[in-house]
């Protein structure tokens, strides 16, 4: 009998060589494992009724009649058949992800090791907001309820000699794109790269889609390194969820200096002040205005073309501007050659500059001019109804979808992307093909395999509140949800 805790341990008894190093396999690509399954004693009765624990995010009502939504345990029962089935699942996923933080942290180690002095590599990430805080007691009196916050984006950048830990403070709290490079902006400016002879320039980052793993950041990256005096670069993104360390450990630095700030007598009432606090630590701190961030020029995200697979992307690579090459892992291994190499298959984009850059009517950075259905991401089934979801990406932002939550339809509107899953914000059923928005916004994550189908634009007004999807969509989904 099998047993172990250990997850790296269970993916190894699916892999040749019981190794975590090999990418096919790991992947579940590789001819002579992919079939492998976790090791079970042949002794059991399959068809035995089981229970077990699973992670499942769940809507939970509390007695303020909130809503919540929280990740839980929750029972399962069925036969021990399909628990081996659900355990051979999770081993699938686990696998890749393994494999994707594994093989990202090594290259990265790879290049940190081997920097030419034609190189410059900056580690960054957003730290969480710091909280204003006076040196009185009467803060409440001056904040009230809504308390002001200075955002921090931290950093390192390595050169061939040199290690230089950096943070940018801002009053204005955006994270996005035009956030992103209106904090590198002194950084380049101090570090004045061109001028030292470095011409490669490497980023890494964690992923998250609304600031560094999307189309917008693509472009400007593509365009901006040019600007600042580069020939060519990467942008590396860590597997989500583990793209913290270093820069992480500069914002808990720039954190506790201000808080001892505080507790000496000072106030810290605006990014001014935290950078002021931060004056005499090895950090190089510097503060952005929100006109910074501002004059940092937006292109309208719908025209800019997507780059494929943005979700799965790890490494997108740029030699001339407005073209980027992205590919699934990162590699370096011939990355000062100004054709690099083609391990892991780059898939080339082109941006189309004059489309991007023309004027659009709307102003606002978040404005999606469009809802049209992407092409490459969905399929239409048989009945001509339902729109399947093929592949998570960013495109589907902004879409309109009827998702299932326990056996049940729910029309709602796509907020956020990852790899697999999509976050929905439903509207509530008052009846059949009925919805209404609840007072409380109801937003969960949900699996790809949960849309059951996405939609031309919102559920039709038939009365003041009340809404209803597309009659003859209704009825395929009811087909389909045997219902
Ligand atoms: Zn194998
Ligand atoms: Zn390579």
């Amino acid at each position: 009998m099998y047993t172990s805790q250990n997850v790296d341990d269970i993916v190894k008894t699916v892999t040749c060589k019981n190794s975590l190093d090999i990418k096919e396999c790991m992947y579940r690509e590789c001819k002579n494992c992919k079939e492998s399954k976790v090791p079970k004693s042949n002794a059991i009765d399959m068809g035995k009724q089981v229970k077990w624990r699973m992670w499942k995010n769940r809507r939970i009502e509390t007695e303020k009649k909130t809503m919540l939504t929280q990740v839980i345990r929750e029972v399962e029962s069925g036969t021990l058949e399909t628990l081996d089935s659900e355990v051979n699942k999770e081993v699938e996923r686990a696998a890749r992800h393994i494999f994707n933080i594994r093989h990202q942290y090594k290259a990265m180690a790879f290049l940190k090791d081997n920097m030419t002095e034609q190189e410059i590599f900056i580690h960054m990430d957003f730290s969480e907001n710091y909280n204003c805080k006076l040196q009185s007691e009467i803060q409440s009196m001056h904040f009230g309820a809504s308390q002001r916050q200075i955002s921090i984006h931290t950093g390192i950048a390595y050169t061939k000699e040199k290690l230089w830990p950096f943070a940018t403070v801002s009053d204005c709290l955006l994270h996005s794109p035009a956030g992103i490079w209106g904090h590198l902006y002194p950084i380049f400016d101090c570090l004045k790269p061109s001028e030292h002879g470095q011409t490669i320039i490497h980023f890494l980052s964690d992923g998250p889609t609304t600031q560094y793993r999307n189309k917008t950041n693509m472009f400007l990256f593509s365009t901006k390194i040019f600007d600042f005096g580069f020939q060519s670069g990467t942008w590396n993104f860590l597997e989500a969820g583990h793209g913290k360390g270093a820069a992480d450990g500069i914002g808990a630095v720039v954190k506790r200096t201000g808080d001892r700030h505080v507790l000496a007598g000072h106030d810290i009432k605006c990014a001014a002040d935290l950078k002021n606090a931060l004056k005499d630590s090895s950090i190089h701190v510097f503060e952005v205005t929100e006109s910074d961030i501002m004059a940092i020029e937006i292109p309208t995200a719908a025209n800019i073309k997507a780059v494929p697979q943005t979700m799965r992307i790890h490494q997108v690579t740029a030699t001339n501007p407005g073209i980027v090459y992205a590919r699934e892992l990162s590699c370096f291994c011939n990355r000062l050659n100004v054709n690099g190499c083609s391990c892991f298959k780059p898939v080339m984009t082109v941006f189309d500059k004059d489309k991007i850059l023309e004027k659009s009517s709307c102003d606002d950075l978040n404005c999606i001019t469009t809802n049209q259905i992407p092409e490459n991401t969905i399929k239409e089934t048989l009945s001509g109804y339902l729109t399947k979801v093929i592949v998570v990406d960013e495109d589907l932002i902004g879409l309109w979808a009827v998702v299932e939550y326990d056996g049940l339809p729910y029309p709602g509107e796509i907020l956020d992307v990852d790899e697999n899953d999509v976050e929905v914000k439903v509207m509530h059923k008052i009846g059949q093909n009925r919805f209404f928005w609840p007072l409380i916004p109801d937003i969960l994550w949900y699996e790809k395999k949960k849309v059951v189908t996405l939609l031309d634009g919102p559920p039709e007004k038939v009365t003041g509140r009340h809404c209803q999807v597309h009659p003859d969509v209704w009825r395929a989904i009811e087909a389909e949800m045997d219902l």
